[in-house]
């Protein structure tokens, strides 16, 4: 076992099939906000396949495991091991179905400080506090840990810019005796994207709530087609049963990054802009001036979604 620092910050890498995900570049990027030297776990068959020398990071934790892919006891386990060893100041995960499936297990059995969906972070003295959102989105609220014991924070993917390639941190390797895993990942199935991929479109005109009712989904449906765009949706007409979950767009559904977003009538949610607020240009229309939408648009009208579309129509 390696050289074992006291405090820091600890990061569990992410990765899917081989892939690192967005995440752990991101979390690279909140840690320094903690003002610690900042370490990357990477649990792996072969950590080393993975490139976590990103700038801004101290050191590669290393920990070879029997699973290629995640699984939460292996995951949990690792990480228990870890903060008994090493004692970190804070550790740092995703806020994603991975990190949710052993993150808060860990923080209750070592009772640890928790929070969860953290989109911002600091220090005041020797205190992490974290901000996060509640009553959906509507409200922030900062988080103080009192500096005793570790504090474990699921972070918000998109909420931090990722980090540079192009660290020089050393690499330490990690061996951790796990008791077999009572779950096994056996393989993966791709969820049915429809017969689009909202991901890599161009242009999308999305809708949302203000639409009304879902005799209204067909003209958009043909407004999207004459425009040569891609409809894509806020949740709730997902939770409707309106529209497909594979036209989605937000936090729980797919994050895209079209050259142009239209959005006509979604108030801006913040789990909806996690979606969408990269997109290269946002136009919003919306009949409520003060819709969240508007802090992130480019380009937007306070009017009627139907009176757009109606002039859209005639355009296209
Ligand atoms: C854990 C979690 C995950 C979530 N994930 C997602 C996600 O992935 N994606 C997502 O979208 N949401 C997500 N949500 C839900 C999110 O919080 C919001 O509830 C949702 O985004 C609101 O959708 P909306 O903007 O379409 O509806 P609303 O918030 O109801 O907004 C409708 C808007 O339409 C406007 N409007 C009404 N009539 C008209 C009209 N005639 N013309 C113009 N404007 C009009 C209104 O002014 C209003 O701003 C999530 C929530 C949680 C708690």
């Amino acid at each position: 076992m390696s050289a074992v620092p006291m405090n820091g910050t600890l990061i569990v890498a992410e990765h899917v099939r081989g892939e690192l995900r967005d995440v752990t570049r991101e979390l690279v990027t909140a840690a320094h906000d903690l003002g610690e030297p900042v370490a990357v776990a990477v649990i792996a068959r072969d950590p080393s396949q993975f490139d976590v020398n990103l700038e801004g990071v101290d050191e590669i934790v290393n920990v070879p495991v029997e699973q290629e892919e995640f699984e939460n006891e292996v995951y949990q386990g690792v990480l228990e091991a870890i903060i008994a060893e090493r004692h970190p100041y804070a550790v740092l995960l995703g806020f994603t179905v991975n990190s949710m499936g052993y993150g808060p297990a860990v923080a209750a059995k070592l009772g640890l400080g928790f929070a969860s969906d953290v989109h911002g972070l600091s220090r005041e003295g020797g205190a992490v506090v974290a901000t996060r959102s509640f009553y959906g989105g509507k409200v922030d609220a900062e988080l103080e840990f009192p500096a005793e014991r570790p504090v474990l924070l699921l972070v918000r993917p998109t909420a931090f810019a990722p980090a540079e390639s192009g660290g020089s941190a050393p690499t330490t390797h990690f061996a951790v005796e796990l008791p077999a895993s009572r779950a096994r990942h056996l393989e993966f199935q791709d969820a049915a994207v429809g017969d689009v991929d909202i991901a890599t479109a161009d242009f999308l005109l999305s809708i949302g709530r203000g639409i009304g009712e879902r005799e209204a989904i067909p003209q958009f449906e043909q407004l999207a087609e004459k425009l040569g765009a891609v409809l894509s949706v806020s949740r709730p007409l997902v939770d409707a049963g309106w529209m497909p979950n594979a036209r989605q767009v937000g936090q729980s559904g797919k994050t895209v990054k079209p050259k142009v977003y239209l959005a006509l009538g979604i108030s801006g949610a913040v789990q909806h802009l996690a979606g969408m607020k990269t997109s290269e240009t946002i136009i919003a229309v919306n009949t409520d001036p003060e819709a969240a939408i508007f802090n992130v648009a480019h380009f937007g009208a306070v009017a009627d979604l139907f009176d757009v579309a109606e002039e859209l129509e005639k355009l296209s």
